[in-house]
């Protein structure tokens, strides 16, 4: 499905976007609750689920007591977009996409670059918070997670904007919206880790081989996955729910994630 706007319009509709996407750009997060160490659990080495990110992009580093994980990515990803720079080996083509602004891509403007340090095991006895605009994860690819929302209303505004991923970038950070379909694509895999400390998968479920049917109000149960040998964890998914996203150029769409957190 192609949408082309009227200029007068797209002009208006991706000033917005860009407004609204430049309080994206801060490179670091500190809004994380990792300030209650009272009952910090200490583990003896990095998640196993860690070895799947791009480490191209991705570094995660285990603190030297055990409780606390370090993560920074370069935030590129690496999969094609229409948001790289034309000459770039992983730029795309993406006739259906409007981007935000034309002369924004990937490595350009404002930087990428994302860190936060969470828990090595997610608190999930206290209670929930809501999400925030910009980045609430780190994918595996490297690129940023954002949630449901573009500025301070519903994300349709700009789903025009959204590449094959289901992301897009402003000045700030390359990031997603949607499930991101180099990733996963209707199956199990590991997405990324959000700023509480929680993992991400796609739709289905490793434990059972389809789509879980047990999900919290925030897409989370606890099951074995592929990554924790056997043992029960804690772990959102993408919740298989379509999103009438009607400006989106690929169909269908499936929200990566609406929050809130259950790990702070
Ligand atoms: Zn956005
Ligand atoms: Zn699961």
């Amino acid at each position: 499905m192609k949408i082309y706007f009227k200029p007068l319009t797209y002009i208006t509709i991706f000033a917005f976007a860009l407004f609204s996407c430049s309080s994206d750009d801060s490179s670091s997060d500190d809004s994380g609750g990792n300030d209650d160490d009272d009952d910090d659990v200490a583990v003896t080495e990095l998640h196993a689920a860690f070895a799947a990110f791009n480490l191209d992009a991705v570094t995660a580093i285990l603190s030297d007591d055990g409780t606390e994980v370090y993560i920074e990515t370069t935030g590129f990803p690496d999969h094609t977009s229409i948001y790289w720079e034309t000459d770039n080996a992983l730029y795309m083509d993406e006739p259906g996409v409007s981007k935000t602004t034309q002369d924004t891509y990937i490595g350009g403007g404002q930087g990428e670059a994302a860190s936060f340090t969470v828990d090595a095991t997610p608190n999930l006895t206290g209670s929930t918070v809501t999400t925030q605009l910009n980045t609430i994860g780190i994918a595996v690819s490297g690129a940023s997670i954002f949630n449901d929302q573009e500025g301070m209303g519903d994300l349709d505004q700009a789903a025009g904007s959204l590449d094959w991923a289901g992301a897009h970038k402003g000045p700030g950070v390359y990031h997603y919206h949607l499930e991101p379909t180099p990733i996963t694509n209707d199956d199990e895999s590991l997405v990324g880790i959000l700023l509480d400390g929680v993992f991400i998968y796609g739709r289905q479920c490793s434990s059972t081989g389809t789509y879980p049917t047990d999900l919290d109000a925030s897409g989370g149960h606890t099951s074995t996955t592929q990554y924790t040998d056997g043992a029960e964890e804690y772990h959102y998914h993408i919740v298989n729910e379509e999103y009438p996203a009607g400006n989106y150029a690929y169909d269908p769409a499936y929200v990566l994630f609406a929050g809130p957190f259950q790990g702070y």
